[in-house]
């Protein structure tokens, strides 16, 4: 049996406690055991890392993975690559993201029906290095909204599945789910990109949600939806979507609704986006904070600040992570979201990494599988970090920091000599 034993490391197991120096035994892909204070567990045949000054804490979950989105600068990258480049890509980001110490991501939607699908098959295979992956399906959108991009005389494909009617979804929920995606994506609201439908609007109708929502959860698959409107959140909560995207916008009503639907709902805020267009980091592919202003951008900043801040304090499940995958945002960049949790939202640095964690295991686990913290029992998905990401959570950043990546009892990557080097040094 494969056995791995982190001796005298600074633990960090998620619960909400105080790190402490201990030692944790993984025991094929399961912690075994946790010693509280070093030397406390017995090594046996077990590997033995001498994880002495360095922190061990569980892997982090992406809660809004686009792994076929590389570089993309426009909606022409996610059209264009041919199935078989296309998957290449993807699984060039699976990597990335397991690289950045993500042993999980929540596939949002892919550019392509079947990318998620198969790389997640291919790494859980083996064949692969990836995280645990829950495949997202395409979009699915509504006539002329997000996503619906031909024109009466270009009649040209966006990256979405279109519907309208209860009907048509019903159909492609389960095109989607005979395909094997694990996430079904609505375009529930409108948004900045497309200014025929902008942020507060909601072209989808609680007809067409209900049925995505019946239908999937039917073959046992989640629905996660892109939703910034105030009606677009209410349906989607009233309608029993389990992962909620952006919603920047709110009401009292909502914000009620949010804590009626605690226990079973998911919610990210995907600020990445926005902030990098605000400070200029998309400049370089010609959308400027100037351009971002005129989006209306600065604004929609400022109600998710609002709408989050106060789902924070009303102990809403938050997940990190989101639309990762642009040219000035790049996939292995998604751990920048847990300094913007803290800036945003209010979250303290140790609250911002429990979201990463242990709310990301809670989604990932799905109720039936424990997963996201150091405790006895839990699925051996774990980050040894030279540096203490509490004091600074920049050092998650530094691949170079993160010294060990197990997933599944499994190293991905060992650099313990580097870091016994540095030590000695
Ligand atoms: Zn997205």
């Amino acid at each position: 049996m494969n056995r791995t034993i982190f001796t005298g490391a600074t633990v960090w197991d998620a619960s909400g406690a105080k790190p402490f120096v201990g030692d944790v035994l993984v025991d094929g892909n399961r912690i075994a055991a946790v010693g509280h204070g070093a030397g406390k567990l017995k090594a046996g045949d077990a590997h033995v890392v001498d994880a002495k000054g360095l922190f061990l804490m569980p892997g982090m979950t992406e809660g809004h993975a686009h792994l076929s989105f590389e570089s993309v600068a426009a909606t022409e990258d996610l059209i264009t690559p041919s199935p078989e480049a296309h998957t290449l890509l993807t699984a060039r980001v699976a990597k990335v993201l397991l690289d950045a110490g993500f042993t999980s991501a929540w596939g949002a939607s892919e550019a392509k029906l079947r990318l998620g699908v198969a790389v997640r098959d291919a790494v859980n295979a083996g064949l692969l290095p990836g995280p645990r992956i829950r495949a997202g399906s395409l979009e699915i959108s509504v006539t002329g909204a997000m996503g619906d991009e031909s024109r009466e005389h270009n009649p040209r494909k966006g990256p979405s599945i279109i519907v309208d009617g209860p009907e048509e979804m019903r159909k492609a929920v389960r095109l989607s789910c005979r395909e094997g995606c694990d996430n079904i994506k609505l375009d529930v609201s409108g948004d900045p990109f497309y200014p025929g439908t902008p942020a507060h609007t909601t072209p989808m109708s609680f007809d067409e949600i209900r049925m995505a929502v019946e239908t999937a959860h039917a073959y046992g698959r989640k629905v996660n939806a892109h939703t910034r409107s105030i009606e677009g959140s209410k349906a989607c909560l009233r309608a029993g979507v389990d992962m909620l995207y952006h919603c920047e916008f709110s009401d009292e009503e909502l914000l009620d609704l949010f804590e009626e639907h605690k226990d079973h709902v998911f919610v990210a805020p995907t600020v990445s986006l926005f902030h990098t267009i605000n400070n200029n980091e998309a400049a370089g592919v010609g959308l400027t904070a100037e351009i971002g202003g005129y989006m209306g951008i600065p604004g929609l900043v400022e109600a998710s600040v609002q709408t989050h801040t106060a789902l924070r304090k009303r102990g809403i499940r938050h997940l990190i992570g989101g639309d990762y995958g642009f040219k000035w945002s790049p996939n292995g960049t998604n751990a920048r979201d847990l300094q913007f949790f803290v800036d945003y939202y209010g979250y303290t640095p140790a609250e911002a990494l429990r979201c990463a964690t242990w709310n990301g295991g809670l989604a990932m686990g799905m109720g039936v599988e424990k997963l996201g913290a150091v405790q006895e029992g839990y699925l051996a998905d774990l980050l040894l970090v030279d540096g203490d990401p509490l004091a600074d959570l920049s050092v998650l950043l530094d691949t170079n920091r993160l010294v060990a990546i197990m997933k599944d009892g499994q190293f991905h990557k060992n650099a313990m000599h580097v870091a016994e080097r540095r030590a000695a040094a």
